[in-house]
């Protein structure tokens, strides 16, 4: 990675905003000081400041596409039996609803809806919090149609590339291996404990990314056992599948922490520019 950001201090809107896919793993990684926050702020401060960030959470699946159109979400704590700790977070990041016509006049081809009801869920929160911990970048989330295939998916992200030149940062927020009904709570303070089929789809998984052979990993439902193992849902996928969509020929992947957990859940996050 590259250490020096001397030239973002100076950075302006005006450039071509990376992209980023966070593994977002426990939400007691919103309120912990460990390695993968360390990476999430780390990378942060590489980055130029962002007009607004546009967020596809592995939890917010919906028949059709939605996307946040409030000025101010809601913080939801979409998940159950943490500490109290994890439920008093408040991220008050304000909404940017003008995103929302951007949006729908990038997806001519996708009925977008505003939504006024959701909010900012784990997924976005507990990842960008780290990013931006002062909350003072607007945040939207887009949602994942559970009735919109990959390859459609993946084709309807790529229109929204203009949006990196406007300043918006798109985060897709997921885990690239997530089985959680496989996950050996004793071994989550075990560093870098991967089952062999968990191992072997990430290892494939990089791969196709560093190649950039984005094909392999549309049609990830050919790849055996190890692949329906490693996505046995789509949801915590399918955030890194419209975020290598954004990916420009000259474009640099670089890969952070890139380590499992409890066996079966890949922390490893990108950032592409
Ligand atoms: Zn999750």
């Amino acid at each position: 990675m590259d250490h020096d950001n001397s030239n973002d201090r100076n950075a302006t809107n005006t450039l071509k905003m990376p992209v980023l896919f966070l593994g977002h793993g426990s939400p007691m990684n919103a309120i912990e000081d460990n390695e993968f926050t360390e990476g999430f702020k780390f990378v942060a401060k590489t980055l130029p400041r962002p007009v607004a960030i546009l967020c596809l959470s592995a939890h917010w699946e919906t028949k059709g596409t939605f996307v946040t159109a409030m000025e101010k979400p809601e913080t939801i704590h979409d998940f159950g039996g943490f500490p109290p700790a994890l439920y008093e977070v408040q991220y008050q990041a304000p909404g940017y609803p003008q995103l929302v016509d951007e949006i729908k006049s990038l997806l001519t081809e996708t009925r977008i809806e505003p939504d006024y009801k959701w909010g900012l869920d784990h997924g976005a929160w507990s990842v960008i919090r780290h990013l931006y911990p002062e909350a003072e970048v607007p945040v939207v989330q887009m949602s994942l149609d559970y009735y919109q295939s990959p390859e459609n998916f993946y084709e309807m992200m790529k229109q929204l590339h203009p949006l990196r030149n406007k300043g918006i940062l798109i985060i897709g927020s997921g885990n690239m291996v997530h089985n959680l009904h496989l996950l050996d709570w004793k071994k989550l303070g075990v560093t870098d404990y991967a089952y062999d089929w968990a191992m072997e789809a990430g290892d494939k998984m990089k791969k196709y990314i560093l190649n950039k052979d984005h094909k392999q990993l549309i049609h990830y439902r050919c790849h055996g056992k190890p692949f329906e193992l490693a996505i046995p849902t789509p949801e915590h996928y399918l955030p890194l599948l419209g975020v290598l969509a954004l990916q420009d020929e000259k474009d640099e992947v670089q890969l952070f922490n890139d380590q499992a957990v409890g066996g079966s859940l890949l922390m490893t996050s990108l950032v592409i520019r």
